[in-house]
């Protein structure tokens, strides 16, 4: 451990001089980080070449995780945790009069993705470099990531996330593995020196695509995966002649647009965008990865293409990289010269492809026009592929013209990109049990009836490195106390929590740990956004992105209606709750904005009113995103999981809670199923209409909410202070939109399309005997500890493991 440290400690010295010309004490804490996260490369880079090595000499399988977004947060601690070198750490930096944390603070989040599905991504790569599996990821290295969220008179502003404004130490630009991507042209003929004709793009516009490659550090491991992110860098850099006619912008314009093809993350969770620059992007990554496989492939393998499917397998992340499968055809075609069996019969054993979304206008499709003028030679190819599938369709269902246009991959002039996935993999999955059957039984029906064989569930998971050992030492302490070490490699190893429940001196201790967490947030947030939170108070906490389906508006009524009881009678007897809200709206979606200045006009309006004083409180913290989360999770003690059932694929957020010993308050919706199929009705409180019966309902068209009005005079009351003024005059106009939604339907759709005033009733008592539960602090330490105890299948291992029996059929292997 000294020879240890005094080598970081040198190696951060050295650091210090050869980068910044500094020695210790001329330092700033951001160059300490810098130094820091330098020195635990020296650690990494050894692995990281020999884990590249071990795949060099052993010719094995390969996969590859497609993702237009990687939500990986910080890396500093993740990977010093991996590393086991986080105490060594912590003893140097103190040695040099540092605290960890304040050097902590000095990394910004990688925050290439927007919600759940970039954030699975990450916790994949986790497990599989920590699993020793063969899995690397290809995305975009977005210059600026998802936005920085600020709150500025109710209203949320979006800033620049400028996280490379200082070099990235966890990179390595490998400009020796650049490709070129094509965009637009002419489809030509061409004939080969063997007289063989092939296609190829003429007086097409050429970016460079220049990987940086991030080290995936396994824990406990020797293995070290890469994460490789593409950069868009024009290779023209400007136009000589236009320059020196003076035309100095127009010069660059060209190179500028080439350039923001990695500009920025589409800041867009489960909506179209519809826009080219983001089939740009997708076929920018997509492109340059699939080149970058096929040339390491031949490299090793030499032009056998029959075998790449026993060597490489692709999991598409969603819709977004699925431009890949005319991709590789394209490849294997005109670059490779295989015919078009031949290289169909390999393209489709190679992709398998994850759903994300049943939100029907989440279904990424695009205009045949922007398609074919961006990506001619590809869209010729989506038209073969489309061409053989209907003619299959037309055999199979002769008597169905409905269902052979609805099953087209091309039709009404839109490419479909789901279609085009099933059609081009060997298997299709979504990502909980309820999400599944909902996808065989009702969105993809005719696809499962079709090939019944490729669906399969893989419901997601979360990695307990990240989410409960990083975010949480003091429960990940107090667990190895009682447990052993091991439960960071064998989640299932946190039933044997299970008896500790029964014992009150644990119980006590856990409590201690969660009430010191809340402190801890509430330091936090009192010097990141200068609120105060009274620890003592129940945390109750919704944090995701800001979405319709989630129902962050159910919630805020009911802190509405919970304010309006106190407010008529301050007597009532009623613990001090803190209602934490955490949200970033994409940037056009108005009534998502208009949620967010909801609940913090709320959040104001109890901080006004001294009837509710120290017994409610609204609490908005600002720019949600992974390191947040780090800090909100551990210290919640209610999980809001309260999406419309049917909606929510899985959820992810809803298991980190879990985890961390906080119950679920929600709906029988994605993972929550899981969760409750795991600790019991009795230790969640779970509320609302089913899926079953939403799709009732939806099928008679007879929701009529204005009954649920006539009904319930409180909530009457809480819907109508939308527009009586009780906001002021500020937001009249965007919460009357609100208000119009919920009881008339507005732009002809119909009224309160998400259900929240016929849930509300069920909502108020699920918090009701929430609060019930609360009083009996033995109940509810136990309860919670059975939640962690419970908690051991969504871990991502778990996941990662049934990818690897049921899909990708890859090995471990030992790196030396
Ligand atoms: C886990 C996570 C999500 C996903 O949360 P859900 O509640 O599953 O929607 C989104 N954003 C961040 C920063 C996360 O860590």
């Amino acid at each position: 451990m000294n020879t240890d440290k005094n080598t970081f400690k040198e190696n951060i010295r050295l650091r210090l001089k050869r980068r910044y010309g500094k020695d210790l004490s001329e330092a700033t804490k951001h160059d300490i980080y810098d130094a820091v996260a330098a020195s635990a490369m020296e650690y990494i880079l050894d692995n990281w070449m020999a884990t590249r090595r071990a795949f060099d000499n052993h010719p094995i399988k390969q996969m590859y995780y497609f993702s237009a977004e990687f939500l990986m947060g910080r890396a500093m601690t993740n990977n010093l945790i991996n590393l086991g070198i986080l105490p060594m750490v912590q003893e140097v930096l103190q040695e040099l009069g540092y605290e960890y944390d304040e050097i902590e603070e000095q990394e910004p989040d990688a925050g290439l993705g927007n919600g759940g599905l970039g954030r699975l991504a990450a916790c994949f790569l986790d497990s599989l470099a920590t699993m020793n599996l063969p899995g690397h990821g290809y995305g975009i290295r977005y210059r600026y990531g998802m936005f920085e969220q600020k709150i500025e008179h109710c209203r949320q502003v979006e800033k620049p996330d400028n996280w490379l404004e200082h070099r990235n130490p966890w990179e390595i630009k490998r400009s020796d593995h650049a490709v070129d991507v094509k965009f637009g042209g002419e489809v030509v003929i061409k004939v080969d020196e063997k007289g063989r004709q092939y296609f190829d793009v003429d007086r097409a516009e050429v970016v460079r695509a220049i990987p940086y490659d991030m080290p995936i550090v396994g824990y406990n491991t020797k293995t070290v995966n890469t994460l490789r992110l593409w950069e868009a860098y024009s290779p023209d850099g400007f136009n000589l002649q236009l320059f020196n006619e003076m035309q100095y912008l127009r010069a660059v314009e060209k190179a500028c647009q080439a350039e923001d093809i990695s500009r920025v993350l589409y800041p867009n969770d489960s909506g179209p965008s519809g826009k080219a620059l983001r089939l740009k992007q997708q076929y920018f990554f997509v492109s340059a990865s699939l080149q970058d496989i096929v040339r390491s492939f031949k490299r090793k393998y030499g032009n056998d293409f029959s075998k790449l499917p026993d060597l490489v397998v692709i999991q598409l992340n969603d819709t977004h990289p699925v431009v890949a499968i005319p991709e590789l055809m394209r490849i294997l075609m005109d670059q490779e010269g295989l015919g078009w069996e031949e290289a169909w019969a390999i393209t489709t054993r190679i992709f398998a492809y994850t759903n994300h979304t049943i939100m029907a206008e989440a279904l990424e499709k695009w205009p045949i026009d922007l398609f074919s003028g961006l990506l001619p030679r590809i869209y010729t190819i989506v038209e073969e592929i489309d061409r053989r599938h209907t003619d299959e369709l037309r055999k199979l269902y002769p008597n169905d013209w409905d269902k052979q246009q609805r099953m087209a991959i091309i039709n009404h002039g839109m490419i479909h990109m789901a279609h085009l996935a099933i059609v081009g993999s060997f298997s299709v999955n979504g990502v909980a049990a309820l999400h599944t059957e909902i996808l065989k039984k009702r969105e993809l029906k005719d696809w499962y009836e079709w090939r019944p064989q490729i669906f399969n569930n893989k419901t997601n998971g979360v990695t307990q490195r990240r989410w409960l050992k990083l975010c949480n030492p003091g429960l990940s302490a107090l667990i190895t106390e009682a447990i052993g070490p091991g439960w960071e490699t064998d989640l299932a190893r946190l039933r044997e929590l299970e008896p500790f429940a029964e014992d009150p001196a644990f119980r006590e201790r856990f409590a201690q740990i969660k009430h010191a967490n809340k402190v801890a947030l509430a330091r936090y947030l009192a010097k990141s956004q200068g609120v105060t939170l009274d620890p003592s108070s129940i945390y109750d906490v919704q944090v995701k992105r800001l979405h319709e389906y989630k129902r962050q508006l159910l919630n805020i009524l009911h802190v509405m209606y919970l304010h309006n009881k106190l407010a008529d009678d301050p007597t009532l007897e009623m613990p001090p709750q803190t209602f934490i809200f955490g949200a970033k709206a994409a940037s056009g979606y108005r009534r998502a904005k208009s949620i967010i200045s909801l609940i913090c006009a709320e959040a104001a309006r109890l901080e006004a009113d001294p009837r509710v004083k120290g017994r409610l409180k609204v609490v908005f913290a600002e720019n949600y995103r992974v390191t947040l989360a780090e800090k909100i999770i551990p210290a919640a003690e209610i999980s809001e999981q309260i999406s419309t059932a049917g909606k929510e694929a899985s959820g992810t957020g809803n298991m980190k809670f879990m985890m961390n010993g906080a119950l679920t308050l929600g709906t029988l919706d994605g993972a929550n199923v899981e969760i409750v199929q795991e600790v019991g009705r009795k230790n969640a409180f779970i509320f609302g209409l089913t899926a079953e019966e939403i799709a009732a309902i939806e099928a008679t068209h007879s929701y009529d909410p204005k009954i649920y009005l006539g009904r319930n005079p409180a909530l009457a009351r809480v819907v109508h202070q939308l527009i009586d003024g009780t906001f002021g005059h500020e937001f009249q106009t965007a919460f009357r939109e609100l208000y119009d939604s919920l009881v008339y339907g507005v732009e002809g759709n119909r009224p309160d399309v998400y259900y929240v005033l016929a849930d509300f009733d069920a909502y108020v008592q699920a918090h009701e005997q929430a609060l019930k539960s609360y009083a009996d602090r033995d109940w509810w330490n136990r309860a919670a500890i059975i939640n962690v105890a419970r908690s051991g299948i969504f871990s991502t291992d778990r996941t990662i493991a049934e990818y690897v029996q049921d899909i990708w059929h890859i090995k471990p292997i030992a790196v030396k």
